[in-house]
């Protein structure tokens, strides 16, 4: 810290002028605070200016009847259904679309085809080769010759009459003799079947997985039937291809499912089942609604029964059937090999059945953790959106890492079990967390996008990264030091200086770092959102208000923006330019403190000052090396006169004179405020990241007191690159240090405390890599 004597109070205004130069708006200037009207759509009668649904909203319903039988041996699927659609818009409709998702499986799918090879180009660019994972290897050749995609029959009008189509990659378009006009229904039906994909190999959201110690396998089905694609105010049709990761843009709607399976099979589905006393077994039936009530879960299917099932070799089938109301899809698992367990939660009003399917081999995880998980999803994110309104919450293990439908989950995790003992298990701290995680935030997806049906086509953050947030709420409140790999600020920083990047506020199939992008980024700014920026209360408010609005309804994401803004008075567009639409990251300098007291026009005083400086001063080189000079004044000293006597400093009557002579015109307040003891301090800053942001402050007084200030973001709305403030104290700073906590994401805190610090750090020795040796190794050799 510097001292400086601060010039009289008249100056204040030319005072508080940074030391840099300071940038006018004639020069280019780049507003952080420009509103973001310009960028949003304008708001309209379907969407309002305040993020809530327009009093003339509408969305389309399709309802579904459909049969399906899983072909075990041959891994294939074959279904009927018929679909109702209603046109609840104001258009006609001249025809419909269909996205026809299993046909990304086919190999000459757009998916396939566009997919990028990992090259060296694109790892890491040297003469070595191409590297490839085993993994990934086998994927990419599998792909490549597998005979995937729909094949379609049948389909006609309700009249039975066939229907014009046309099948354009995973799109179908059905053309309608007469336009569907608004209020109308049109039904018709189809039959189709395909090849179930072998999850691990393949990937993709489902699929099924065979055991190699009892030749059992786990289908888990998903994407599996035509399914009706979105017209809404927005896009008209939504109906951009699938790629593979702009996930899907639904519809909601009732279901009747029946699936008919081998015998020995127990299903798991989005819905409720309605032929218990046909599928389950005596005392199975009674466990059932024992668990509704019980205060733990209760196996439905108990692991004895599961191993009996597994052995059991039958031709016979079985018809499950569910029904399943309001909802956007329908995904479901079969297997022999599952154990099944439930426990009833309360949400609201209502009694929930969590449920968890998974094979003997999934414990002893599965049986500890994944209905307790799935129970707390429901009582943690319904205290921050709205009440779990579906009547099961189901969480399946199978071989995808994690997956979400409506009621319906798939999660991954296993224990290592030991190949010559079986019965030794165990699992690493990642397994089980990641399961618990896993679990939390696939059933948080029933809230997002499930039930708050944002378009996953175009935007992957809008159900991943408010999804991702929750979770790490439910995540901390699960046990105190929950490693949650997402949420804390200081976690998102290696992303947000990362170099290829793109902003939030890009459509899902061209994201780059997917992961930190769509779910790590926007969970971390909500976080920052609620606690540094808005505060919980307002935050929480704002966040709950956007859920009521818009559950069972399909937001875009100036709904996000706008209702979190008009339900807490707190102007977000900076934030939202800055996090949503900018790759700017947070880092905020401290480049400098200064002091200053008021310059009392006292001359005694002042002229008492000047000379303590003075005497403070360093004392030049010259001067300390002729200290022991002799000087002609020592041997002549008539050559001493008056000045010998006076230095600089000194007073006259003329001075303080003068002093009163310019106090004169002075009123009484402005003498008062001369006198004023206590420091007065500049402070300045740069913004190195670009992203501006609220500066926290923490500042240490020399009698050990602390200050906590907190600057809002504001303070670079008139310059985005340099701030400074104002602060009189009474004590003296020793210390300041910008975001003290690290809540704000500040990537280099090397700049971060005035004056500044030698942070500890470690420095890593390595051994060199030995040459090789090609004569002492042949020598060595025998
Ligand atoms: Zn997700």
């Amino acid at each position: 810290m510097q001292w400086y004597l601060f010039a009289g109070l008249a100056m204040v205004a030319s005072a508080v002028l940074p030391v840099h130069a300071q940038t006018w708006t004639k020069q280019p200037f780049d507003d952080k605070f420009r509103q973001l009207e310009e960028i949003l759509p304008t708001p309209n009668d379907y969407r309002t200016g305040s993020g809530a649904p327009g009093h003339k909203y509408w969305q389309q319903q399709a309802d579904y009847t459909i049969q399906v039988k899983l072909d075990e041996e041959e891994k294939r699927v074959t279904g009927s259904e018929t679909i109702t659609y209603t046109n609840n818009s104001p258009d006609r409709l001249s025809y419909l679309w269909l996205q026809l998702d299993q046909n990304r499986f086919d190999k000459n799918s757009d998916y396939n085809l566009s997919m990028r090879a990992q090259t060296r180009y694109v790892l890491k660019p040297s003469n070595a080769g191409d590297k490839q994972s085993l993994k990934d290897f086998r994927g990419r050749t599998s792909r490549q010759n597998f005979e995937g995609g729909y094949q379609i029959s049948n389909l006609k009008g309700a009249n039975g009459k066939p229907l014009r189509h046309i099948i354009n990659k995973t799109m179908m378009r059905i053309d309608l003799d007469q336009p569907l006009l608004p209020g109308q229904q049109f039904s018709f039906s189809l039959d189709w079947e395909y090849n179930m994909v072998e999850a691990k190999t393949h990937g993709g959201r489902g699929g099924y997985e065979c055991f190699e110690k009892d030749g059992n396998c786990i289908f888990l089905v998903a994407q599996w039937f035509p399914r009706m694609a979105v017209y809404d105010d927005v896009n008209g049709w939504q109906n951009k291809q699938f790629l593979g990761r702009g996930e899907f843009s639904l519809e909601f709607g009732n279901y009747e499912i029946s699936y008919d399976v081998p015998a020995d099979h127990i299903v798991a589905s989005t819905g409720t089942l309605v032929n218990p006393e046909q599928v389950l077994s005596g005392p199975q039936q009674d466990r059932l609604k024992r668990a509704e009530t019980a205060k733990k879960p209760v196996m439905i299917v108990t692991e004895k029964e599961a191993r009996a099932n597994e052995e059991d070799d039958t031709s016979k089938r079985k018809v499950w059937t569910f029904k399943a109301d309001n909802v956007r899809d329908v995904a479901w698992a079969s297997s022999r090999k599952f154990l099944w367990d439930a426990w009833g939660v309360k949400s609201g009003d209502n009694t929930v059945l969590a449920m968890s399917y998974y094979p003997q081999e999934g414990n002893p995880l599965w049986e500890r953790y994944s209905t307790q998980a799935i129970a707390h999803t429901i009582e943690q994110y319904n205290k921050y959106s709205f009440d779990y309104p579906y009547p099961v919450a189901i969480s399946v293990n199978g071989p995808v890492g994690g997956m979400e439908y409506p009621m319906m989950t798939f999660n991954g995790p296993r224990p290592e079990i030991d190949k010559e003992d079986e019965s030794k298990r165990t699992y690493s701290r990642r397994t089980k967390y990641g399961l618990i995680s896993v679990i939390i935030h696939e059933i948080g997806h029933i809230y997002f996008p499930m039930i708050v049906n944002s378009d996953e086509r175009q935007w992957t953050w809008m159900d991943e990264g408010l999804n991702t947030y929750l979770q790490f709420l439910a995540e901390q409140a699960w046990e105190e030091n929950y490693p949650s790999r997402r949420g804390e600020p200081r976690k998102i920083i290696d992303y947000m200086v990362s170099a290829k990047q793109v902003p939030i506020m890009t459509n899902s199939e061209s994201i780059l770092q997917f992961g930190n992008n769509a779910y790590g980024k926007p969970a971390t700014a909500l976080n920052i959102l609620r606690e540094t920026i808005m505060g919980r209360e307002l935050f929480d408010y704002a966040f709950r208000e956007y859920s009521q609005r818009w559950k069972f309804k399909r937001p875009m994401p100036a709904d996000f923006f706008r209702t979190m803004e008009d339900a807490s008075a707190v102007d977000l567009d900076w934030f939202w330019r800055g996090w949503f639409y900018s790759t700017d990251h947070v880092d905020i300098s401290i480049d400098d403190v200064r002091i200053m007291q008021v310059n009392t026009d006292d001359p005694e005083i002042e002229a008492e000052w000047k000379r303590e400086r003075h005497e403070a001063a360093p004392r030049s080189l010259t001067e300390q090396r002729n200290e022991e000079l002799h000087r002609r004044v020592d041997d002549y000293s008539e050559l001493k006169d008056f000045y010998n006597e006076h230095d600089e400093f000194t007073v006259s009557p003329k001075s303080t004179k003068d002093a009163e002579g310019k106090l004169k015109p002075y009123e009484e307040w402005e003498r008062e405020l001369l006198e004023t003891e206590g420091n007065f301090y500049l402070l300045d800053f740069s913004n190195v990241g670009g992203l501006v942001m609220p500066i926290i402050l923490a500042i240490e007084y020399d009698n050990g007191d602390v200050e906590e200030l907190r600057i809002p973001a504001e303070v670079w709305r008139q310059d985005p690159k340099q701030a400074s403030i104002q602060l009189w104290r009474e004590e003296v700073i020793t210390q300041v240090t910008v975001d003290p906590h690290w809540e704000t994401a500040d990537a280099d805190i090397s700049n971060n405390f005035f004056p500044r610090k030698i942070l500890p750090s470690r420095l890593e020795l390595f051994k060199d890599k030995k040459k090789r040796n090609l004569m002492k190794e042949m020598q060595s050799e025998e």
